[in-house]
């Protein structure tokens, strides 16, 4: 029977709601072995999903374990999800900023993904940083300080976790109805009453074009209406890495500087814009008013005592948040201006410093990473630092310089 799914699959039939169940609830169960699973996810990769098994799919993944209810928690609650970038932190900055607002966050994130970061990861650089509370637990904390950011609940969407750890290291993670399917069912059952979902676009996103985005966002928007969900969408460019790190503890360490208001660039815009939204959202008042409320949390320093009160409520310790001393620096053997720094490649580069996972189950080094001296139209002279490169073991033998394009002056 499987067999016979995967071929339909691969000669671009539709499954039925029968074949679905079966495949993916005896991929659960250990019935469908990772092999099999591997070659129906190729073959759903090369040959898409369409309306009717993207609804089928989401139902599934949905109901294949608890769906959580914040109701009792007084608030509109707004989710944001993002598609998978190079350098995206943003959830960092965005979660203690929307507390600050005064609007509840009970944000679950997940880990990397192919060639992206993941907010998880991130956080787990810190030590102590506690990613696996229980409901109990969420419910207390975000009663209690007003935000919380945890790795999802053990039982919940079951069924994406392990499809999504096998797409990691299958090579089927770009399939824009796995995508929506994907992060509809965890949207969903983590519980918020409306999802901002910032897609991110370009080289280093899952996504490559404005047209798979367009579709994307409105395939999300439909699976949230139809469970009686608002979902709003922001396209959002990766093409160039988001601020200036790539890494899990340099990610910590820049998104308290923006926090603190050290950093102002396009990833502190992105931050002020997407928490603006959410706060919009929540309160029902318009983008103007939500921005000077995030404004002036930000500049209040409210933002940061609401990260730091995020981290100390959930075991972390900053003070022993660490980067690796071994550093390179890359100097420019060129002058003229930063055009394009290439965002899969540094991503790429960076995963070799062993800051993602090559294989499931790969533990990740979260004092390796990226910090870019140099962004988008700033002025090179020969000699500038471009970068610096945290690493622990050998170096990747990739030229990094060459993945900043200069052009003269
Ligand atoms: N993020 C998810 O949660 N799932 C995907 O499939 C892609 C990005």
């Amino acid at each position: 029977m499987i067999i016979e799914i995967i071929e339909k699959k691969k000669n671009g039939l539709a499954l039925t709601k029968d074949e679905l169940t079966f495949a993916f609830e005896g991929f659960l169960k250990g019935n469908v072995p990772d092999y099999q699973m591997s070659s129906l996810l190729m073959a759903i990769c090369l040959r898409g999903l369409n309306e009717d098994e993207i609804f089928c799919l989401t139902d599934l993944f949905l109901k294949s374990g608890e769906i959580l209810d914040w109701s009792s928690v007084e608030g509109i609650k707004v989710d944001k999800h993002s598609t998978g970038g190079v350098g995206d932190k943003t959830t960092l900055v965005l979660a203690p900023l929307v507390a600050a607002c005064l609007v509840p966050v009970v944000k679950m994130s997940g880990r990397g993904l192919g060639h992206t970061g993941g907010t998880i990861d991130k956080l787990e650089s810190i030590p102590g940083y506690r990613t696996d509370l229980t409901e109990e637990e969420i419910k207390r904390q975000v009663e209690q300080i007003g935000v919380v950011v945890t790795g999802q609940t053990k039982d919940l969407v079951p069924m994406d976790k392990k499809v999504y750890a096998l797409r990691d290291v299958t090579g089927t993670v770009e399939s824009l109805g796995l995508i929506a399917t994907s992060i509809m069912s965890k949207k969903l059952a983590s519980g918020a009453d409306k999802i901002l979902i910032d897609i991110k676009v370009g080289n280093g996103a899952l996504i490559k074009t404005g047209e798979d985005a367009e579709v994307l966002s409105e395939m999300m928007k439909k699976i949230g209406n139809h469970y009686g969900r608002e979902v709003q969408t922001v396209f959002s460019d990766m093409n160039v890495p988001l601020g200036r790190t790539i890494g899990n503890s340099l990610e910590v360490m820049e998104a308290i500087d923006v926090l603190k208001g050290k950093e102002q660039n396009e990833f502190s815009s992105l931050c002020i814009d997407l928490a603006s939204r959410m706060v919009s959202m929540a309160k029902g008042i318009d983008l103007v008013s939500s921005k000077q409320e995030v404004m002036n949390a930000l500049l209040s320093g409210k933002a940061l005592s609401k990260f730091l009160e995020l981290i100390k409520a959930q075991g972390g310790d900053l003070s022993h948040l660490s980067v690796s001393e071994k550093v390179l620096e890359i100097k420019s053997e060129r002058e003229g201006v930063v055009r394009k720094i290439d965002a899969l490649k540094m991503a790429k580069y960076s995963m070799n410093l062993g800051a993602g996972r090559k294989e499931e189950g790969d533990q990740i080094d979260p004092e390796v990473g990226i910090y870019l001296e140099k962004l988008v139209d700033d002025s090179v002279q020969i000699g500038d630092t471009l970068c610096r490169v945290y690493y622990h073991d050998d170096l990747p033998k990739e030229d990094i310089a060459s993945y900043f394009t200069i052009e003269s002056f």
